[in-house]
C-alpha cells in the first residue's frame, strides 16, 4: 500500500481527462477521468516507478530530489490492478512511469504488466500507456498493440523552450519521432490504439507564450492525428531547478483549454483564435476568448437566431454546441421570439444577446451596452471602403 500510494501521488501531473482523485474512494488512489467518447471511468492512474535518470525541472520525480523511490514489478503492478479491478473499485488503467535506467528497459516493463493483464487476466477493459521520450519503435508498437490509448508529453512548444526545462529531452527526435510512429502505425492497423493518441504542456514554466502554445497544438492535432491536447499549469517544484519561477494562475490553463476548444470542437481556424491574443502574444486571462473574437469580428453579427447556419450560431458567445443543436431542431417547429425561449434551451443570455437578432426583438433586450465599442472597431474598416 505504502508502494501504491507514493507511486499514484507521483503520477498526479500526468493528465488523463479528468484527473481528479474521486473522495467517493476510500483509498483516495482513484481517478475519475472523462472518456475519449463521452462519460466517464474510474482509473488506476499509476508509474511503474518514480525512479528517474532525467532532470525535467517541473517534475517532482526528477534525478536528485531527495524522495522516497520505489517501483513496481510487472507482475506486482498486474496482480493489484486485477484485484482492484475485481472489487470494481477501478475500471481502468492509467499507466506511466519514470524512465529507471533507459526509456525502452523501462517501457518493457511497463508491456509486460499490460501483457499480463490482457492475456493471462483477459482483461478487455480501458489503457492508456504513456510512450516515453526514447522509447524504441519496438516497445512503441507493442505499446500501441495492447493499449486503448497512448500519449506522449511534449511538455514545451519548441525545442529552445524545452531545453529550459530538461537537459536531457529532444523534442523532435525523442517526443515528436515517437508521435509519427505511433500515426504510422495506426494508418496501418485500424485495431491499433483505437482512441488514439494524445500530449500535454507545462504551461508557463519556459517562458513560452499562449501563441507558441496553440501554434504547436495546431501543428499536432493537423501532423499528428492527436485526439486531445492537455495543459497543466506549472508549479514550482521544491530541490529543483525551476524552484524560483512563478506558479502559473490556474486560468492561464483554462483559457488554453478554451481555446483549444474552440479550434476542435467550434472549429475556429488559428487565424481566428490569434484575434484573442493581446499583444504580448497571450490570451486574457479576465475575458472569455470566444467573447473577444465576437467582439473582434462585429461584422458577423448579429446572427438571426431563426435563420443563421449551425456553424454561425456556433460563434455565438454563451452558445456551445449542444445548445446550437438544440436551437436548429426547435426552430423547425416553430420560429424562436423571445428571450425567455432561448434561456429555456439554455442559452447564456447575458453572453449571447448583443450577437443575436429575432423578430420582435426590443432593443434592451439585446444589451447593446457593447456597441460604442463596435462602432470604434468599424470606423477604420468604414474609412477603407469610402
Ligand atoms: S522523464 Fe522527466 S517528466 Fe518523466 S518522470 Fe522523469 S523527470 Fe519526470
Amino acid at each position: 500500500m505504502d508502494k501504491l500510494r507514493t507511486l499514484v501521488a507521483a503520477a498526479q501531473f500526468d493528465i488523463c481527462g479528468g484527473n481528479c482523485p474521486t473522495d467517493k474512494s476510500p483509498l483516495n488512489f482513484i481517478t475519475q477521468a472523462a472518456l475519449p467518447g463521452g462519460g466517464s471511468i474510474s482509473l488506476l492512474k499509476v508509474l511503474l516507478t518514480n525512479v528517474c535518470v532525467n532532470d525535467c525541472g517541473y517534475c517532482v520525480n526528477q534525478i536528485g530530489r531527495d524522495i522516497p523511490r520505489c517501483s513496481f514489478q510487472a507482475e506486482e503492478l498486474a496482480k493489484l490492478f486485477i484485484e482492484l479491478h475485481t472489487k470494481k473499485l477501478v475500471q481502468g488503467l492509467f499507466l506511466s512511469s519514470g524512465i529507471g535506467q533507459d526509456a525502452s528497459r523501462t517501457m518493457q516493463g511497463m508491456i509486460k504488466a499490460i501483457e499480463i493483464l490482457r492475456y493471462r487476466h483477459e482483461f478487455k477493459g480501458y489503457i492508456h500507456l504513456k510512450i516515453l521520450p526514447g522509447a524504441g519503435f519496438d516497445c512503441v508498437e507493442a505499446g500501441c498493440r495492447l493499449a486503448s490509448r497512448v500519449s506522449i508529453n511534449i511538455e514545451a512548444p519548441t525545442a529552445p523552450h524545452l531545453a529550459k526545462l530538461s537537459r536531457k529531452k529532444d523534442l523532435l527526435d525523442g517526443i515528436v519521432q515517437r508521435m509519427r510512429w505511433v500515426k504510422q502505425l495506426r494508418a496501418k492497423d485500424d485495431y491499433i490504439v483505437p482512441s488514439g493518441q494524445t500530449t500535454q504542456f507545462v504551461v508557463g514554466a519556459a517562458g513560452e507564450t499562449d501563441l507558441d502554445i496553440l501554434h504547436t497544438a495546431t501543428s499536432l492535432y493537423r501532423e499528428m492525428d492527436l485526439k486531445r491536447v492537455y495543459f497543466s499549469a506549472f508549479h514550482p517544484v521544491k530541490q529543483s531547478s525551476l524552484e524560483g519561477i512563478t506558479p502559473t494562475p490556474p486560468m492561464r490553463e483554462h483559457r488554453l483549454y478554451q481555446a483549444d476548444w474552440m479550434l476542435r470542437v467550434y472549429k475556429f481556424s488559428p487565424a481566428d483564435l490569434e484575434l484573442a491574443l493581446d499583444t504580448s502574444g497571450n490570451l486574457s486571462l479576465g475575458k472569455d476568448p470566444k467573447l473577444t473574437i465576437a467582439q473582434k469580428q462585429p461584422w458577423l453579427f448579429p446572427v438571426d437566431i431563426n435563420k443563421a447556419s449551425y456553424e454561425e450560431i456556433l460563434r455565438v458567445p454563451g452558445i456551445g454546441p449542444l445548445v446550437a443543436d438544440r436551437i436548429i431542431k426547435t426552430r423547425r417547429e416553430h420560429s424562436i421570439s423571445s428571450v425567455q425561449q432561448l434561456k429555456k434551451m439554455k442559452v447564456d443570455t447575458t453572453k449571447a444577446m448583443p450577437f443575436i437578432w429575432f423578430k420582435g426583438i426590443l432593443d434592451d433586450e439585446r444589451q447593446l451596452s457593447f456597441l460604442p465599442q463596435l462602432e470604434t472597431q468599424l470606423e477604420p474598416i468604414l474609412a477603407t471602403h469610402r
